[in-house]
């Protein structure tokens, strides 16, 4: 059974390696986010050092599935039938689809659902605009003629938006034989019309019913001194409304769904973001000189792309005022021309002098420097709720990509670890069939 297979070849990658790094990405971000003013190469160091130190808390440790829930959840499945779901036509669920349709051909009838649909029932066009930061060596399972292998060589960024990759992969389904359905139809009935033997979870984690704290663990630091605990800002703490010392009030909160978020005072954190990207490669060090006095409160965070071009990028933290302000103003990428004189009025007086920077090099017809709308950051991790997979019909549920996991913009949030999840399950994948 091919439902079977993938199942526990599944779980022994998540088990491996997605909800570690999932765990230690968070827990990076939060230790070491007090440095984000570092170089590319000191960041490197400054990763393979700190990776090792984050501590994870004792009730988050040993989520890992056992044997014998592996061994319930094979015998639950029915064992002539090889239809599969994936809810969710977002990039992973698009990825996921062609990369099991590759790899199983027509051993495999499979489905994708998407709500993303207009009044006459037909599926609406992708709005995302911001580029992706991820080699295209890490596409190679998707190789195609005309395919994305073909768009940069190898060891280069793929210069493709979110947008343009979605369009890509959704094309690619298609002549796989995937068969999308567009409906705003409840999930549990389609999936009863479609009697799957496995469902993937591919929804950015909206499939969820809302869950109840189940319990709540104190985050331990892998220091006690205050600048460490003033580094929970980078857990996404808006800084301006919070104190730094409230920082030790933060926890990790379980639900009985799931799913598991970091907490402040008991409130899931969600901070309203700014991302600029475009900017040019000679501003990055006037940027970070310009903010190193200002960023006690980690505002702002900034690096180097790898895109061949040198660009960098910024997040910036955004207060709840100047967030609606802006979400009026900046519906999709705009150029920072368009926005300056709107970055310029916003309340936090820091924007003055990043306009005044991004200005001095970034204006013009020929800047790429962007600014996307603004965004809402809310971390999440999906632990599952300790006996296994969630079920639907008897069928268990396997969350992919920001289902499983959305995390902090500079440590892994986003396609980048969660395509490298899926290529992992298709090398075990195919190990297992020889
Ligand atoms: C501002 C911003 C900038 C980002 N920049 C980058 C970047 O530079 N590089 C990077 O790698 N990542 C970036 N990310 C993160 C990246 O966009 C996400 O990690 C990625 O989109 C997650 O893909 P997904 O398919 O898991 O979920 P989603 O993209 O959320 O897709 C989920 C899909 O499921 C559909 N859906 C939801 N519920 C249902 C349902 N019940 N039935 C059917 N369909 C349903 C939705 O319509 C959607 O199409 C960024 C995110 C943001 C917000």
């Amino acid at each position: 059974m091919l439902a079977n297979q993938v199942l526990t070849d599944w779980l022994a990658i998540h088990q491996a390696v997605g909800l570690n790094s999932a765990m230690q990405g968070w827990l990076y971000a939060l230790s070491v986010g007090r440095n984000y003013l570092l170089s590319a190469d000191e960041w490197a160091m400054l990763g393979s050092n700190s990776r090792q130190t984050p501590v994870v808390p004792a009730c988050l440790q040993n989520t890992a599935i056992s044997t014998n829930t592996r061994l319930e959840l094979r015998q639950q499945l029915p064992r002539n039938s090889e239809r599969f779901v994936i809810v969710g036509g977002g990039p992973v669920g698009l990825m996921l689809a062609v990369a099991l349709k590759k790899l199983f051909g027509p051993r495999i009838v499979l489905h994708v659902l998407e709500n993303r649909v207009n009044s006459e029932g037909q599926g609406t066009a992708f709005t995302r605009s911001w580029p992706i930061n991820i080699p295209v060596s890490e596409f190679m399972f998707f190789n195609h003629p005309s395919g994305i292998n073909s768009v940069a060589p190898l060891g280069e960024y793929l210069p493709w938006t979110l947008r343009e990759l979605e369009g890509y992969l959704l094309s690619l389904a298609q002549s796989l034989d995937c068969q999308l359905v567009y409906s705003n139809e409840k999930t549990e009935n389609l999936l009863l019309q479609f009697q799957p033997d496995l469902v993937f979870d591919a929804t950015g984690g909206r499939w969820r019913a809302k869950g109840q704290l189940k319990k709540e663990c104190e985050v331990v630091l892998c220091s006690s001194d205050l600048e460490t605990v003033q580094g929970y800002c980078a857990f996404g703490v808006n800084p301006v409304a919070i104190a730094p010392s409230d920082a030790r009030n933060l926890a990790v909160s379980v639900y009985d769904n799931g799913d598991c978020r970091p907490t402040l005072n008991g409130v899931p954190l969600s901070s309203w973001m700014l991302k600029i990207r475009g900017i040019p490669r000679h501003l990055g060090p006037v940027l970070i000189e310009k903010i190193r006095t200002i960023n006690h409160d980690n505002w702002i965070y900034v690096w180097p792309t790898h895109l061949s071009s040198g660009e960098w990028i910024a997040f910036f933290g955004l207060r709840q005022n100047d967030a609606w302000l802006l979400q009026d103003e900046i519906r999709e990428p705009l150029s920072f021309d368009q926005v300056r004189d709107n970055l310029s009025k916003l309340s936090d007086p820091r924007w003055k002098i990043i306009v005044k920077v991004l200005a001095s090099g970034a204006v013009g017809h020929h800047s790429e420097c962007r600014v996307d709308p603004p965004f809402l950051w809310a971390p999440h991790l999906y632990i599952g709720d300790g006996s296994g997979w969630p079920h639907q019909q008897g069928v268990p549920v396997i969350p992919v990509g920001d289902s499983l996991f959305h995390g902090h913009p500079q440590v892994g949030n986003g396609l980048g670890s969660h395509l490298n999840m899926i290529n992992l399950l298709i090398q075990q994948l195919q190990r297992s069939n020889g």
